[in-house]
């Protein structure tokens, strides 16, 4: 079977006899088997997503199957899926079943996806290679000593390798784009609050998002248009009227494009990239696209804000993990005290108690309005600094990422690693949609990913310049 990119694909061969659903999955789950070594999933669901398969194809052959009909995804195992265990990558969820489904992932089974499994990620989805993972690093693709990205690093190597069409993903800082940068596909995230929280493990809650990684454009504004909008079980979920975004893709208008010029000015970014972005925003211009300079100088605060503000909320949000209720107990406890100690120090992995350290510092008494308070005010003016340039332009473009996928192994220190997230995390501070979309490749024949920011609920916008972007560009 050859390897499909996109739903319209696979509905076509089926709607002409030549696949249906029950070969479709067989072929992933044989993708997945060949490619085992990637380290993508952490629990396949060999045995359901054939009988949902044959569901599907039933409910194809009666004329009553959902606008998914055709579409296998992989979920990031932080995603709430009833009766199924969830890990978050970590030993402290250790024998842990959801006892709900994520809102987000119910919508979608609603309309007849299958679910093919449970993927792997950065532990509670914190990190930028995939390697805090309690279940080894995931590899990319394209090359197998390189890292995904992370923190959802399993979602985009399994829709990079065809493993799945398509996978869920979250986004706090850059979860979703960074990785679809470093792998070559589409990452986006949505609005904060576009997409109901509810199922979706907690890192740093102001700034979570789920997030959605595809290799063509209408399956990631499909994906969104039917997991997005209200939610009784999310009281933060926005209330706007959720449009079509798949129908909305035309992008007809000549766009202004502001750049933020510290970023393709940085030494500290790779040189190739720098290059291959003014290349596209050259192209856009001669495109007869608005395509201005802009500066932006709280960039070098953008990246302390949000480490101060989402440890602070990890170090609250990982507190319920106590051994107690469910998950890991550290087996060599004496009494109440060391059963919380060891179990949490047994449990969580290095990352996740450095973050949990540092947050429960931050909102310590004497620090709180020092690190805490501060970083709120600060967050704020980098949200309306960023707003008043959305007001003159459409979208703000930048790199996705100051480098392309490294070697496992080689970024080593803490404070390094976090610079990996230097230019996602403005969109998360300010809660505003970013998309990570392919433009080619470095010297090295790593993917490149071209980052567009845009207003509030601009999803459509944003989907429908990346795909004009996609078609017209090389
Ligand atoms: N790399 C960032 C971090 O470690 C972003 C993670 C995310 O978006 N979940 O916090």
């Amino acid at each position: 079977m050859r390897k499909y990119y996109s739903l319209k694909d696979i509905k076509n061969d089926i709607r002409e006899g030549i696949i249906d659903c029950a070969q479709l999955v067989d072929h992933y789950l044989k993708n997945i088997k060949d490619k085992a070594y990637l380290n993508a999933f952490l629990e396949v669901y060999e045995d359901e997503a054939r009988q949902q398969a044959l569901l599907v194809d039933e409910k194809l052959r009666t004329g009553k199957a959902g606008k998914l009909a055709g579409m296998v995804i992989g979920i990031k195992d932080v995603l709430c899926y009833k009766d199924h265990s969830l890990q978050c990558s970590s030993r402290i969820l250790n024998n842990f079943k959801s006892q709900f489904t994520a809102t987000a992932v119910q919508r979608l089974i609603d309309e007849d996806v299958i679910i093919i499994g449970r993927i792997n990620c950065d532990e509670f989805a914190m990190g930028s290679s995939n390697e805090n993972s309690a279940f080894g690093p995931v590899k990319n693709e394209i090359d197998p000593e390189r890292v995904p990205g992370g923190s959802s690093g399993g979602s985009a190597v399994a829709v990079q390798a065809g493993l799945c069409l398509a996978a869920l993903g979250t986004d706090t800082g850059g979860s979703v784009r960074q990785p679809a940068a470093f792998c070559g596909i589409i990452g986006l995230k949505p609005t904060y609050s576009r997409i109901s929280r509810y199922g979706l493990t907690a890192y740093a809650s102001s700034f979570d998002t789920i997030g959605i990684l595809t290799t063509d454009v209408y399956d990631n504004a499909l994906l969104l248009e039917l997991m997005a909008g209200k939610d009784e079980y999310d009281s933060s979920v926005s209330r706007n009227p959720v449009p079509e975004y798949s129908n909305k893709l035309e992008f007809k208008d000549k766009a202004k494009i502001a750049y933020i010029k510290e970023t393709l000015e940085d030494p500290r970014i790779d040189k190739g990239i720098k290059e291959k972005i003014k290349n596209v925003l050259d192209f856009l211009k001669s495109e007869g696209h608005n395509v201005e300079a802009i500066e932006y100088p709280h960039l070098d605060f953008v990246l302390p804000t949000y480490y101060i503000l989402t440890t602070a909320e990890a170090s609250s949000n990982l507190s319920r993990y106590d051994g107690v209720r469910y998950g890991y107990r550290s087996p060599n406890t004496m009494d109440l005290q060391s059963m919380y100690k060891k179990s949490r120090s047994e449990g969580f992995g290095e990352e996740v108690q450095r973050r949990i350290l540092l947050g429960t510092f931050i909102l310590s008494a004497s620090y709180y309005d020092a690190y805490y308070t501060k970083a709120q005010k600060v967050r704020r003016i980098i949200r309306d600094k960023t707003l008043e340039i959305l007001e003159k332009y459409d979208f703000i473009a930048l790199p996705t990422t100051p480098t392309t996928a490294f070697k496992i192994g080689e970024v080593k220190k803490p404070l390094d690693m976090y610079f990996e997230d230097l230019l996602t995390v403005q969109a998360s501070v300010a809660g505003i949609p970013a998309v990570s979309i392919p433009v080619g490749r470095d010297k090295k024949n790593l993917p490149i990913g071209f980052q567009l920011m845009g207003g509030y609920f601009e999803e459509a916008n944003l989907l429908a310049f990346s795909k004009y972007i996609l078609e017209n560009y090389n």
